[in-house]
């Protein structure tokens, strides 16, 4: 099933998918009050192309925290295997529930995770995912036995231990987020040891957003692969969709497992490929806590095109973003994001910015505020080079104001980022 899945023809995988779709439908009105009530008017057996998939309601977390956790589940308690909950950052935590089968379709997923990092037996899997409610730790552990490959459920913290032990078990695989992959770097260069000392080929890193220029990083840092691996509680946890090593450009969506799609927010239609958007998911083989047509807030985009790996299944882009950080500029959707990663990317800049959008003669003006990194620093030229550069990677024009150094707001937890000017005019 692992290999085989993702190489069979396009519009086979394209009919199992829709056909798993309509019975994923019939099951949850089957099973859960929800459901029944949300999909009333839907006839699973109308649902014969992905046209009428877009037709089908969403779901979104607030639904998921509207049921009770018991209803939620579709089936009786003492079917359930593991319950685990989401980091609930924006609300209070969403409990899910894996049947026995959902636990299977679980590791095969995760399985395929390692597979497309080129992970095999022999290797030795240093897991500083957190273990617990999370799915993280729990998900690569099982990727982990359900391959064959040896696993260190090291979990998160103590950081000087975990570079200890990376130097004496001389694990060759890292998983765990990429923050922590970069944390744990800095902490390998302050224990005077540098990758020469440590035996690591690649890492798998996820449950967050990072940029390309954070990926490079980590990569030099530690001399690695570093392959992006995404997934959320809602759906099953990690294992919706990873990097392979050979293309490394994209996840590959486990389509066979997972009906996924990517939507205007705005809209709520499909959006073509290569075009950002937010990503919906289905649950198509889950029995416990199915969901369809799930909102995941998140912003990715359909990659064109097929991988060099030679797998069939479709790749999504890295998450730009959430869609509550997404602002649109004369019709261009933008993310702090994108401008963070070509700001990082200028030696002359302090690390720190801010972007002030405002309406000038009804027109929409972003004016994005930097700082030089040395105060002797020739403030017009280097505006003009951050204007220059800024406009080749956003495709719109903005401009570039350069402060004086430490006079951009420093932040203790969450910086504010963006500041909407244009917000408080509509208002008046
Ligand atoms: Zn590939």
């Amino acid at each position: 099933m692992d290999w085989d899945a993702e190489k069979v023809s396009r519009s086979e995988l394209e009919d199992r998918s829709i056909e798993l779709f309509r019975e994923a439908v019939r099951r949850v009105k089957r099973t859960m009050p929800f459901y029944q009530e949300r999909l009333k008017d839907i006839d699973a057996d109308q649902i014969r192309t992905i046209d009428d998939i877009a037709q089908v309601p969403t779901t979104n977390k607030a639904d998921l925290r509207s049921q009770a956790y018991q209803s939620a589940l579709g089936v009786p308690l003492k079917d359930i295997m593991e319950l685990h909950a989401s980091s609930g950052t924006t609300g209070s935590a969403v409990v899910t529930g894996y049947t026995a089968n959902d636990l299977k379709l679980w590791r095969t997923a995760m399985k395929r995770v390692l597979l497309r990092a080129g992970v095999h037996r022999g290797d030795l899997v240093h897991n500083a995912y957190g273990y617990g409610l999370f799915t993280g730790g729990l998900g690569f552990h099982y990727a982990a036995l359900e391959t064959g490959v040896t696993v260190l459920p090291i979990s998160g913290g103590q950081t000087q231990r975990q570079v200890t032990m990376l130097r004496e078990l001389q694990a060759t695989v890292l998983t765990c987020t990429p923050s922590y992959a970069q944390h744990i770097s800095e902490v390998m260069k302050q224990m005077g040891m540098s990758k020469e000392d440590l035996n690591l080929r690649v890492g798998i890193f996820g449950a967050e957003a990072w940029s390309q220029q954070m990926c490079d990083e980590i990569e030099r840092e530690l001399g690695i692969t570093a392959l992006d691996v995404y997934g959320l509680a809602e759906i099953i946890g990690p294992g919706v969709a990873s990097e392979c090593a050979e293309g490394h450009k994209g996840l590959h969506v486990s389509e066979d497992l997972f009906h996924f799609e990517v939507i205007d927010p705005e809209t709520g239609k499909p959006v073509p490929d290569g075009t950002l958007g937010e990503l919906v998911l289905t649950s198509i083989r889950r029995e416990a806590s199915p969901v369809v047509r799930y909102r995941t807030g998140d912003i990715t985009r359909v990659i064109p095109g097929s991988c060099a790996c030679g797998r069939t299944t479709r790749r999504m882009d890295h998450i730009q973003g959430r869609v509550d950080d997404m602002f649109t500029l004369r019709g261009v959707n933008l993310f702090p994001r994108d401008v963070e990663s070509a700001l990082l990317e200028m030696d002359a800049l302090a690390p720190v910015y801010q972007l002030v959008l405002d309406r000038h003669q009804a027109l929409d003006v972003l004016e994005v505020h930097v700082e030089p990194r040395e105060t002797e620093a020739e403030r017009e030229a280097l505006a003009t080079a951050v204007q220059r550069r800024l406009n080749e990677v956003l495709g719109v024009s903005v401009m570039v104001a350069v402060m004086d150094p430490q006079s951009i707001p420093r932040s203790e937890g969450k910086a504010v980022r963006v500041v909407d000017r244009r917000k408080l005019s509509y208002s008046r």
